[in-house]
């Protein structure tokens, strides 16, 4: 779990594979952490080999399996106790505090009513960004059912950063099993962003708002120019960029984000982002986000097959943040 990084707040790990150290300004790699298994699935899974997990809802289930139990070692998801008690439809009861589970409770794949078949083909048609529609169209299933698994598999995919319990403190909703934040994020939180070694970093940061950069803009001439929605600036302290997305952005019609040349454009996780953040109009800002954290995840793994990426993190719990 993304947790276990967490031991030094300067290091940045993601899924314990990259790691990135804030006072070094390094990114490392870790590929030989990896262990057996997850290194062989994380291999690209060609149209065949899909097409053999995907054959059936028993392989299907069983490669979801894999990333749900490891080694097969089944434990309460309440209270992590191992002495469980099968019941006859299948479900599990624990020994110790009576919770009574399926494989897939309390995880991100339990929340759309899909078969393992079904998450299979969606993560297939998401990952190759199939519009909605197209989607809703080839599985046969609702465009608000697609839309509930696309914002499913960006959760899971938030929940893996290290900063998730920033994001969740800034008022992103975690999922299911946690009540709704109170009050509706205006502004998006605002990010760094920081390229090293062909990696790309989103790092929220807690102590600026929407106002601060407009802030530094009109007072201190940071450069800002904007994609769609989404508003990015010239290099602040060791980032390349700040971005962020709303309202407060755009004050008054005479406050412009149309500066040129700034050197972020030359980073090759820019321009990707871009693209897709080109796309985002009319996406509220609370779920920029998301929307920014599945760029960083793409890009990262743009030499990696994203099913397993992305089954990784759907099989994960659902992070229960305690309301303040
Ligand atoms: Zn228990």
């Amino acid at each position: 779990m993304a947790a276990a990084g967490i031991e030094n707040p300067n290091h940045y790990v993601l899924f314990d594979i990259i790691k990135y150290d804030r006072t070094a300004g390094e990114t490392v790699a870790r590929h030989e952490l990896i262990h057996g298994l997850a290194r062989r699935i994380m291999a690209k899974i060609n149209i065949i080999a899909f097409n053999s997990i995907t054959s059936s809802e028993k392989t299907a289930k069983r490669f979801f399996l894999d990333f749900c139990w490891k080694n097969h070692q089944r434990f309460c998801p309440q209270c992590k106790n191992r002495k469980l008690y099968r019941l006859a439809d299948g479900r599990r009861r624990c020994g110790r505090c009576g919770y009574t589970f399926h494989d897939f409770s309390r995880r991100f794949l339990n929340r759309c009513a899909f078969s393992a078949q079904q998450w299979l083909w969606f993560l297939k048609l998401f990952a190759l960004d199939v519009p909605p529609a197209a989607v809703a169209e080839e599985m046969g299933v609702s465009y608000a059912t697609v839309l509930k698994a696309a914002d499913t598999v960006r959760r899971a995919i938030v929940a893996q950063a290290l900063d998730a319990p920033r994001l969740y403190e800034a008022g992103i909703w975690p999922g299911p099993g946690n009540p709704q934040p109170r009050n509706e994020i205006v502004d998006a939180p605002v990010f760094g962003i920081i390229e090293l070694g062909g990696m790309a970093i989103c790092d929220l940061l807690p102590g600026l708002k929407a106002e601060n950069l407009l802030h530094f803009k009109l007072n201190f001439c940071l450069k800002t120019a904007s994609v769609g929605q989404v508003v990015y600036t010239a290099p602040y302290k060791h980032y390349m960029s700040l971005v962020s997305c709303g309202p407060g952005l755009r004050p008054a019609r005479y406050i412009r984000h149309e500066d040129r040349r700034l050197p972020v454009e030359a980073s090759q996780f820019w321009s990707f982002a871009k693209q897709r953040l080109r796309l985002l109009r009319g996406v509220p800002a609370s779920h920029f986000p998301l929307y920014l954290k599945e760029c960083e995840l793409r890009f990262n793994s743009r030499h990696d097959d994203l099913i397993p990426v992305l089954s990784q993190a759907l099989c994960a719990f659902v992070p229960q943040i305690p309301q303040r």
